[in-house]
């Protein structure tokens, strides 16, 4: 048995820009409507323009006195107050030399006056108020136009809609957002020792808990998980759940890629006629991680076989599998979220592969600390469920000790 050699074992960095260039050539998925109450997380089928200027009228920051700033040049000063503008009304006549008005924090600053002052800065006798401080023109207004003028690009199609980026859509008045249709991503879980999480296991099998993660990355990443049946370690059976899933946009395999003599996929993918971009990488965990695709029915489907090891199919996923998804919902993928943070407890390992362990991070805003969690290794889904990130040991490296600023990987 063993691998099929059409593709190579490759280190962390070349799987990634493999699976980087991969997701450059991928079609989205195609539009449809979203209200916009619901599209938190979706993809933009559309660009979002400024249907006005933004802001619309020039706009006052601070509550205090519209004036015009020369006529505070010399301080204290005390001014004539003509009006009042409240946010939303109107105020019709102009700011002239010696006047000033009373305005409050997002009133539109009216004709002639080019700042305003802060109350803090001022004390009022009745319809005269006395200001102590200077200010400059431009002072606590935001100038009409200033952040986008009406049919400017506010958000271009591919934006992930995030809460600041649906402010901006309820800004211009999309209530209803083209969106990419979400990819369907097709669940497959292999292992004779596996059974359905629903059932009670017998003393030499185990739970699926794999499609279960699988999905709710799958979900976090965009997609719309399509779990399938777990396949035996047969290959009739594997061949035909294979091509179920290969309906979907996106398959994920679990299970069946080590070298054992009963890790079936990739002949399976083989025999389907599967092209590979490579059979494992140098990391850890997840070494024998494939991707490849297959052309079925004109249609290109790329296929993921992760391994099944718990924490090895989240990291994969995590690494690989999740930015493709990202790229079929329409979206440029987002580079693997990295921070820096100090290491508390020194890690010893061998050199020779690139190494995700799973972590903790203190996220002390000055001085992130971070230390691995003690697992038994990449079954240990305990040490996985508290763990919060994942430290980056470079391949080069057989130890980081103690006080070193480490790469951390987060969830
Ligand atoms: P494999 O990659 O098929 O050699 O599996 C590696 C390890 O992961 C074995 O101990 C399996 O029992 C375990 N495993 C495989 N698939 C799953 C799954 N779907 N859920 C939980 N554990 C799994
Ligand atoms: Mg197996």
């Amino acid at each position: 048995m063993g691998k099929p050699n059409q593709a190579g074992v490759v280190p962390f960095e070349q799987a990634r820009a493999i699976v980087e260039q991969y997701c450059d050539r991928v079609t989205p998925c195609g539009p449809e409507a979203a209200p916009l109450l619901s599209a938190s997380g979706r993809v933009l089928a559309e660009a979002i323009l400024a249907d006005r200027d933004f802001p619309p009228f020039p706009r006052a920051t601070r509550d205090g006195y519209a004036l015009r700033a020369e006529d505070v040049s010399v301080v204290p000063a005390t001014l004539r107050i003509t009006g009042q503008i409240k946010a939303g009304s109107s105020f019709s006549s102009a700011v002239e030399s010696g006047h000033a008005v009373e305005i409050m924090t997002g009133a539109a600053v009216p004709q002639g006056a080019d700042a305003v002052v802060m109350v803090e800065y001022t004390s009022r006798s009745e319809d005269h108020v006395t200001v102590q401080r200077t200010c400059a023109r431009g002072e606590n207004v935001v100038p009409a136009g200033s952040e986008a003028s009406s049919g400017d690009e506010m958000l271009p199609r591919g934006a992930r809609l995030g809460f600041a980026q649906i402010a901006v859509a309820a800004a211009v008045g999309k209530t209803t957002v083209q969106v990419c249709k979400k990819p369907r991503v097709a669940i497959l879980s292999t292992g004779d020792e596996i059974v359905d999480s629903a059932q009670s296991p017998g003393p030499f099998q185990i739970r699926n808990s794999n499609s279960y993660s699988l999905a709710a990355q799958v979900t976090a990443a965009g997609g719309d998980p399509v779990v399938l049946p777990i396949a035996p370690d047969e290959e009739v059976a594997l061949r035909r759940l294979i091509e179920e899933g290969l309906k979907s946009d996106l398959l994920l395999l679990s299970g069946g890629v080590s070298m054992g003599k009963f890790d079936l996929v990739e002949p399976a993918l083989v025999a389907l006629g599967a092209e590979f971009f490579f059979t494992g990488a140098l990391i850890q965990p997840g070494r024998p991680v494939v991707f490849g695709q297959i052309i079925i029915d004109q249609r290109r489907v790329p296929v993921f076989g992760l391994p099944g090891n718990p924490i090895s199919t989240m990291v994969t996923f995590e690494l690989f599998a999740k930015p493709v998804i990202e790229a079929l919902s329409g979206a440029v993928p987002a580079r693997p979220p990295v921070a820096q943070a100090r290491l508390t407890r020194e890690i010893k390992t061998k050199p020779g592969l690139t190494r995700f362990l799973p972590g903790f991070l203190r996220g002390d805003i000055h001085a992130p600390q971070v230390a691995i969690i003690p697992w038994q290794g990449s079954g240990d889904l305990m040490a996985s469920a508290q763990a919060n990130c994942y430290v980056v040991v470079p391949s080069d490296r057989d130890l980081l000790p103690a006080g070193e600023m480490v790469s951390v990987l987060m969830r």
